[in-house]
């Protein structure tokens, strides 16, 4: 106790399936543009460019279906339902064949975007920090354990806001699938336990609301749900 300025905060974690336990985070990394046809509905180019990556701080999660708060400085909060990966060990330089020994389990979660500053961003070649890594900005479900779902590389992605649905995708179609993001990524950083990698959307994304009530669904793996409040 007496080694810190003052106490320090709480370890973020997530619930696991089926498990007492909890997931333990420490970061949360990002793939941009990783369906082709959300690539074409944001006006790039969705060819196999190497895949990119930003950042989310850990406590930016929203766990156990609690409320998410509309964000302050937008005016354009859109959804981006998105299926990802929890890292139980980590390292660098991981291949493609190895990467799946390194998953703990999958979720289903949300990269909650201020569209209106992340345009601006692109626009002006500024960081995207504040137009992804805001507070309560990912939402996600429970971790389901691979031992018990095995690691799913196709099945529907679907998000409803009041029960209509917004975005339906399958895992199939992502251009990087996860084995080859955790390569990529595990060439840019060194990958740690706790580790979480939100892997890009489907098409679809759009504005929030208050008041929304949000259910995203990934076949075989888990459900998230948040009310935009
Ligand atoms: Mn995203």
């Amino acid at each position: 106790m007496n080694d810190f300025v003052f106490s320090p905060p709480p370890v973020i974690s997530v619930p696991v399936t089926g498990e007492a336990v909890r997931f333990p985070v420490r970061r949360i990394f990002c793939v941009g543009r990783n369906y082709a046809a959300h690539a074409r509905e944001m006006g790039a180019d969705p060819t196999r460019e190497p895949p990119f990556f930003f950042t989310k701080p850990a406590d930016a999660l929203v766990t156990g279906g609690a409320d998410t708060p509309y964000p302050t400085e937008t005016e354009n909060l859109h959804h981006e339902m998105e299926l990802v990966v929890a890292i139980r060990t980590g390292g660098a330089n991981i291949s493609p064949a190895a990467a799946l020994s390194h998953v703990y389990g999958y979720a289903a979660g949300l990269d909650l975007t201020r569209r209106d500053l992340q345009d601006i961003a692109k626009a002006a070649r500024r960081p995207w920090d504040m137009s992804k890594g805001f507070d309560a900005s990912a939402p996600i479900g429970d971790i389901a354990p691979a031992s018990a779902i095995g690691h799913p590389s196709s099945g529907k992605i679907t998000l409803a806001i009041h029960q209509e649905t917004r975005q339906s995708g399958d895992l199939a179609d992502q251009i990087w699938p996860v084995p080859e993001i955790i390569a990529a990524l595990s060439r840019l950083i060194h990958l740690a336990p706790g580790d979480l990698i939100f892997t890009g959307t489907p098409e679809g994304v759009g504005p929030l609301h208050r008041g929304d009530v949000l259910v995203g669904e990934i076949a075989g793996v888990g459900v998230v749900r948040t009310r935009i409040i």
